[in-house]
């Protein structure tokens, strides 16, 4: 299956996405220093931007509770 490898927006790691991840899509960047959550932002050629922390914890499936 075809990777397209793209540079981390850290610039420490290359990803290999795979071919079939859409716009939309996330992905962890496996450096141990980065471990940004990205989003495929763009296909042809492939863009990743960064998901903001804020964001990441509201697209949370589990909600938060204040017990
Ligand atoms: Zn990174």
């Amino acid at each position: 299956m075809a990777v397209e490898v793209v540079k981390c927006p850290c610039g420490k790691q290359k990803l290999g996405v795979q071919a079939y991840v859409q716009v939309g899509s996330r992905i962890v960047c496996a450096h141990r220093d980065c471990n940004e959550m990205l989003r495929v932002t763009q296909r042809n050629p492939l863009r990743l931007e960064i998901v903001a922390r804020d964001e990441q914890r509201t697209s949370d499936s589990s909600p938060e509770s204040y017990g």
